[in-house]
C-alpha cells in the first residue's frame, strides 16, 4: 500500500487524493487534491464546471492529530461565482467555507464534543487551541448541528434570563418543557430578548403554544401576551422557591451586618460560613455545613425560623401533592410568612398572594419542578465554565451544546 492511500485512509478523508506527506518535529503537513472537476459553492448547493480566474487559493486546516503530531492539510483552491454568493473560493468536503475556519469538521466536532464535558482547562490543552477558538468553533458547530425541528410542536415552553459574566449581562432561554432542552437563547432579558425567537418561530407555530412558565417580572409576560396571546402565563414554582431563598439571604447579611458591629467578633466568626448551609438543600450539606446549620438552629431567633420558611416554601412544591393541597398549603405560608415580622418574607407572602393564579396555573400544567432546577444548575455550571470567552454568542453556544437539541458525535462515529 503506498504511504499517500494510507495516510488518506487514516484521515477518513474523502473525495481527495494525498500528493505529498512531509513530516516535522511537531507536525504531520499533508498536501490535498480535491479529485472532483467541477467547482461548488461553500454557502450553497450551486456547481460549476467553470472557474472564475485562474487565481488559486492557498488553504490550510488542522485536522485530527496523528499520534503525537499535530496534522495539517494543504490545498490549493481555485475560485468561482456563484450566482447567489459572488466570485467564492471552493467548497471542500471535510470542512466548513475557509474564510471562515482553519480547522476540518471532524477537529470542530472534536473540540465541541471536548467542550460538552470538560473544563476550559483540559479541553484547551488537549486540543492544543486557544480557548477563545474553542468558542468560535462551538458556535459553528451549534449553527450548523442544531436540530433544525427544534421550534416545531411546542406546547409547553419556559423562558428564563440567566446572569454570565459577573451578572453584568444576561442570557435569555427558551425551554421546550415536554423535552427539557433548550431551544433558543439571544442576549439580554428584555421583551425584546424574545424578538429573534417570535420571528423564528412565526404566527402559525405560536398559536400552538398553549403555556409558558416565566418569572414573576413583566417582560416576558409582555412579550408572550404580545406574540402568543392563545399561551397561559404560569409563573414557575423554581422562580417562587427563588425568591424564598433571596429573602432568607436578606435576612443573614442583615445580622451578619449587626454582628459585624459587635465588640466580640468570635460571635461573628461562628457564621462566616453559614451562607452555603443555609441557601443548599438540606439533602447537599457538606458535614461541616450540617454542624454550622445545627448552631443556627440552636441559636434560634429571626435567621432560623427565616431558614425553616424557606425550607417549607421548597417543601411546597417538591412533593406529590394534590393541586388543592399545594393551593392549601401555600395559603397557610402566606399567612405564617405575613405574621412573621421578619420584613423580606411579610414582602415575599405579598409577592406570592398578587400572583397566586399564576402560580396555581403552574402547579395545573404540571412542569417538574425539579427537572426545571436541574437545568438551571447545570446552565449556571456551563456559565461559570464560560469565563474568558469573547461573546454572548460563544457562551450561548457553549449552553447549546449541553443542553440545546444537538447530537453530537466523534469523528469516529460520524465515519460509521
Ligand atoms: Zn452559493
Amino acid at each position: 500500500m503506498r504511504a499517500t492511500f494510507l495516510v488518506k485512509q487514516i484521515l477518513g478523508l474523502n473525495g481527495v487524493v494525498v500528493s505529498e506527506i512531509s513530516l516535522f518535529e511537531t507536525e504531520i503537513v499533508v498536501k490535498l487534491k480535491l479529485t472532483r472537476t467541477k467547482l461548488g459553492c461553500p454557502k450553497c448547493k450551486y456547481m460549476t464546471h467553470f472557474r472564475y480566474d485562474t487565481r488559486t487559493v492557498n488553504s490550510r486546516w488542522r485536522h485530527l492529530d496523528m499520534g503525537v503530531r499535530q496534522t495539517w492539510l494543504f490545498c490549493q483552491l481555485r475560485r468561482l461565482k456563484c450566482p447567489s454568493h459572488g466570485v467564492i473560493t471552493e467548497s471542500v468536503p471535510f470542512a466548513r467555507p475557509v474564510q471562515e475556519s482553519g480547522f476540518t469538521r471532524d477537529f470542530e466536532h472534536l473540540v465541541a464534543w471536548a467542550t460538552s464535558k470538560m473544563d476550559k482547562t483540559t479541553v484547551t490543552k488537549l486540543t492544543r487551541i486557544a480557548w477563545r477558538t474553542v468558542g468560535t468553533i462551538c458556535e459553528r458547530v451549534v449553527a450548523e448541528e442544531l436540530d433544525s425541528k427544534r421550534l416545531e410542536n411546542l406546547f409547553l415552553v419556559g423562558v428564563d434570563e440567566i446572569s454570565y459574566r459577573k451578572h453584568h449581562n444576561y442570557l435569555t432561554l427558551v425551554t421546550n418543557h415536554d423535552t427539557g432542552k433548550i431551544i433558543y437563547g439571544a442576549e439580554g432579558k428584555s421583551a425584546n430578548s424574545l424578538n429573534g425567537f417570535f420571528n423564528d418561530l412565526g404566527p402559525d407555530r405560536a398559536a400552538k403554544i398553549t403555556a409558558v412558565t416565566m418569572d414573576m417580572g413583566p417582560a416576558f409576560a409582555k412579550a408572550f401576551a404580545d406574540h402568543a396571546p392563545g399561551a397561559r402565563i404560569c409563573l414557575d414554582p423554581f422562580h417562587v422557591v427563588k425568591l424564598g431563598t433571596e429573602a432568607l439571604e436578606e435576612v443573614r447579611k442583615d445580622l451578619w451586618r449587626q454582628m459585624r458591629k459587635l465588640p466580640t467578633p468570635e460571635y461573628a466568626r461562628k457564621f462566616a460560613g453559614a451562607r452555603w448551609a443555609l441557601l443548599k438543600n438540606p439533602g447537599d450539606l457538606t458535614e461541616r455545613q450540617g454542624e454550622t446549620l445545627k448552631r443556627i438552629k440552636r441559636t434560634g431567633g429571626a435567621l432560623w425560623r427565616a431558614y425553616e420558611m424557606k425550607e417549607s416554601l421548597r417543601a411546597v412544591f417538591a412533593g406529590d401533592l394534590t393541586n388543592y393541597e399545594v393551593s392549601e398549603l401555600l395559603e397557610r405560608w402566606c399567612s405564617r410568612a405575613s405574621r412573621s415580622r421578619i420584613s423580606s418574607f411579610v414582602r415575599l407572602s405579598k409577592t406570592i398572594r398578587t400572583h397566586k393564579e399564576g402560580i396555581m396555573a403552574a402547579i395545573e400544567i404540571g412542569v417538574s419542578n425539579g427537572r426545571v432546577e436541574g437545568l438551571n444548575t447545570k446552565i449556571r455550571s456551563i456559565i461559570a465554565r464560560c469565563y474568558g470567552l469573547h461573546s454572548a454568542e460563544a457562551t450561548l453556544a457553549l449552553v447549546m451544546l449541553s443542553c440545546g437539541p444537538i447530537d453530537l458525535k466523534l469523528p469516529y462515529e460520524r465515519a460509521s
